[in-house]
């Protein structure tokens, strides 16, 4: 496969947006407000647009078409890391190879079974299932072995995991083919950088050191019949503005070979890690203000592609952002395996990073609950088989808004009256008594109302 970066190309584009007119910015936030999305060189322009006028009406924009399309819902999952053995180097992450001072760790299928139900007990509904990278302690059998068991664990209340999204090492198509007969979600992975001199410094060694295997990996996943691949860049590696136009050529790529964009694309940004070099003094720091920036240019510039933000973000900044445009969250993390069960005790030791948000998942449910958001563990569209192209042709003319909302009102009930403490059931309520109260359509309501009284009868899975 050929490779669908650039770098002279990305550098030159985003050369010639600098210092943008301000009437040419204008007219970009104004098209992108048409739910479109946006070419490469309007996103540069306004990647290099610097007034701050500018800027606060681009992320006045980002919110915009937040509620448009995705209205005030957040979809909530767990990161399960079952191994952290791992052959690459990568010289940001806790895990490489190099880090002698790690506690090394594959869970046995025992042991994946009581995280799962330890995270079921809590609420979680749906799961991205991790390792590193490593033939002998973490292959393709052992982590589809582990699937399986996360899906056949189940727990008191309803208790189960309906969907599990997978991010691991790049797959030959076969290879993806099993995992699609393990019914995964989707298949996520993050380039890291698009730059491939600053790919080739950051991994020297390793399979990960193939930047075109990597990067031809959703290519792989969607040819062995996966729908649904995420994409994503490690902010803090390279400079900021050329990996969001990267992320632009990515989608672009996919968008163009299968009908289909990325499902989803992730913003991390750099946390430090346990002997990992590029962790501790990332090469090029992106700033809260840089990072808000970011978010809301992806926002316009691809406004059905989902957009997930991790638990690396401290709490004040992640509420803030989600309005930017973030449809779904991950809440209670743990990055070391077996990091649930034993809680917090040593963890950071046998980690892959450190966590800026360390809050519980009902802790989180609370907080996005007062600040108007609905908390949603919805998998609806994957099981009735809203997938890829599907999910795009419908999500577009905006029918996500009337399935989507109506099912994140019904598992976010489920939650409270299984799993929410006091203080999270009152707020929650609340909540869904006003989201009642505005739904527009006498069936929807109706629906919504039978539904609900279903679920306080204990009733569980309800969807449409
Ligand atoms: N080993 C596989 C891989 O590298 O793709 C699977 C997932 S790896 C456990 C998940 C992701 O964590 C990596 O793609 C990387 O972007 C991210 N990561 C690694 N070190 C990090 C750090 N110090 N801060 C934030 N994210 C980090
Ligand atoms: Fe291994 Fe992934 Fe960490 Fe790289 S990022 S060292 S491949 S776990």
């Amino acid at each position: 496969m050929q490779d669908f970066i650039n770098d002279a190309l990305i550098i030159e584009t985003l050369q010639r947006a600098k210092d943008p007119e301000k009437a040419r910015v204008r007219e970009i936030i104004e098209k992108s407000r048409e739910l479109r999305g946006l070419s490469p060189d309007e996103v540069a322009t306004l990647l290099q647009t610097e007034d701050q006028e500018l800027v606060q009406e681009i992320l006045s924009t980002a919110r915009f078409i937040k509620r448009e399309i995705y209205g005030n819902r957040l979809v909530l999952f767990a990161p399960l890391y079952i191994s952290n053995y791992c052959s690459n180097n990568c010289l940001y992450c806790g895990f490489r190879i190099d880090n002698r001072e790690l506690e090394r760790r594959a869970l046995t299928m025992e042991e994946i079974a009581d995280e799962v139900r330890t995270l079921e007990r809590e609420g979680h509904k749906r799961l991205l299932m991790l390792c590193g990278e490593n033939q002998a302690r973490s292959s393709l059998d052992y982590f589809i072995e582990a699937i399986e068991t996360a899906y056949a664990t189940t727990t008191e209340k309803g208790g189960e995991i309906r969907r599990i999204n997978v991010e691991i090492a790049p797959q030959s198509v076969e290879d993806f083919r099993r995992l699609k007969a393990a019914r995964i979600g989707t298949y996520v992975l993050f380039q890291e950088t698009y730059h491939h001199a600053t790919y080739r410094e950051m991994h020297p060694s390793g399979p990960k050191a193939d930047f075109l295997w990597r990067l031809t990996a959703q290519d792989r996943a969607m040819q062995g019949g996966i729908d649904d691949v995420g994409i994503g860049a490690l902010f803090g590696l390279y400079d900021y503005k050329y990996e969001v136009l990267g992320l632009i050529f990515h989608a672009m790529h996919l968008d163009s070979t299968y009908g289909v964009g990325p499902h989803t694309i992730s913003v991390p940004r750099l946390e430090p890690a346990l002997n990992a070099p590029a962790a501790i003094t990332p090469p090029h720091p992106v700033s809260d203000d840089e990072f808000r920036k970011l978010v809301a240019v992806i926002r316009l510039a691809v406004p059905y592609t989902g957009m997930i933000l991790s638990t690396r973000e401290p709490a004040a900044l992640r509420s803030e952002i989600f309005d930017l445009g973030i449809s779904q969250i991950s809440a209670g993390s743990r990055t070391n395996p077996g990091g649930y069960r034993q809680g917090d005790s040593d963890a950071f030791r046998a980690a892959q990073f450190n966590l800026g948000d360390t809050r519980t998942l009902d802790e989180v449910i609370y907080d996005i609950t007062t600040h108007g958001h609905i908390p949603s563990f919805c998998t609806a569209c994957y099981r009735l088989g809203r997938v890829g192209e599907d999910f795009m042709d419908m999500a577009k003319p905006g029918l996500i808004q009337k399935f989507c909302r109506t099912n994140a009102i019904l598992t976010f009930k489920e939650y409270l009256q299984d799993y929410a403490s006091d203080k999270t059931k009152i707020a929650g309520e609340e909540l869904i008594e006003r989201l009642l109260k505005e739904t527009r359509g006498k069936k929807t309501k109706q629906l919504l109302e039978t539904r609900l009284k279903k679920i306080e009868e204990g009733e569980h899975d309800l969807y449409i």
